[in-house]
């Protein structure tokens, strides 16, 4: 069995994700500090969540791609209620937008940031939470 990441024990539940072939380049690419997707090789469209070909362009010759990690908040919401046992609340949730492509987004948490400083607009960049194997992609302020 793999050793808990030093600090790993002390951190809150979460749930995640089951680690299938077509999802494992985006939840492992943390390992690497990489924030992953699919793109398809014909037109370069990243392609989120993994499918099994590119909507765009209809190719099947897709690969997995790193992006900057750099990306806007669209929208975000608070949540106080403790929907979750031991996961401290508040907390928010967002819907970030990947800076690499218009519309290619995720829904996450933010950290590292005050609740009241959170604003639709606000450049964010990646920081993954490591649990069992499993690279969360989180997103915190871009400073300076
Ligand atoms: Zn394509």
């Amino acid at each position: 069995m793999r050793e808990k990441a030093r600090g790993e024990a002390d951190q809150p539940f979460r749930i995640l994700p089951r680690i299938t072939p077509e999802n494992e380049h985006f939840w492992t690419g943390g390992a690497e500090d990489e924030l992953r997707f699919k793109r398809c090789r014909s037109c370069g469209y990243y392609i989120h969540p993994p499918a099994p070909r590119c909507p765009t362009c209809l190719s099947k010759e897709l690969e997995v791609a790193a992006v900057s990690g750099r990306a806007t908040v669209l929208t975000y919401t608070v949540n106080h209620q403790p929907w979750i046992p031991g996961f401290p609340t508040p907390y928010v949730v967002a819907i970030v937008e990947i800076e690499e492509q218009p519309g290619l987004r995720l829904m996450t948490n933010l950290v590292n940031c005050p609740i009241d400083a959170v604003r639709i607009g606000m450049p964010v960049r990646v920081r993954f939470e490591a649990r069992d194997g499993v690279y969360l992609p989180l997103f915190e302020p871009v400073t300076g």
